[in-house]
């Protein structure tokens, strides 16, 4: 049996740093929008810093739920919906062992 918590740990520990990494806000000392420059410049940007918003939303979900797993393993709820509290499918459980709710339950978020 493979150690859960450890891969767990290991998931968070790396979404935190993705984390840390998207929402760094690079210090720009002139101001983000600078006078001068080209149009569409400015436009690309906004676009790469919705992305990366986006992309910062996803993640954090993602370690709502690893965080969460873990806990349910110190409860000793692991496996366990948080939803409906029906068992989850161990093949769910081996694709995604952050999972704390069944197929049914996530999909109806
Ligand atoms: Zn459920």
């Amino acid at each position: 049996m493979t150690d859960v918590r450890a891969e767990l740990e290991a998931v968070r520990d790396e979404l935190r740093a993705e984390l840390a990494e998207l929402t760094a806000v690079p210090r720009d000392p002139v101001g983000a929008v600078s006078f001068g420059k080209r149009v569409g410049e400015g436009t690309s940007q906004a676009v790469e810093r919705i992305a990366q918003v986006d992309a910062a939303r996803r993640l954090d979900a993602k370690l709502r739920d690893v965080e969460r797993a873990l806990v349910k393993l110190e409860e000793g709820t692991y496996g366990v919906c948080d939803g409906c509290g029906v068992r989850i499918a161990p093949e769910r459980l081996e694709a995604i062992p952050w999972a704390v709710r069944c197929v049914r339950c996530a999909a109806a978020r």
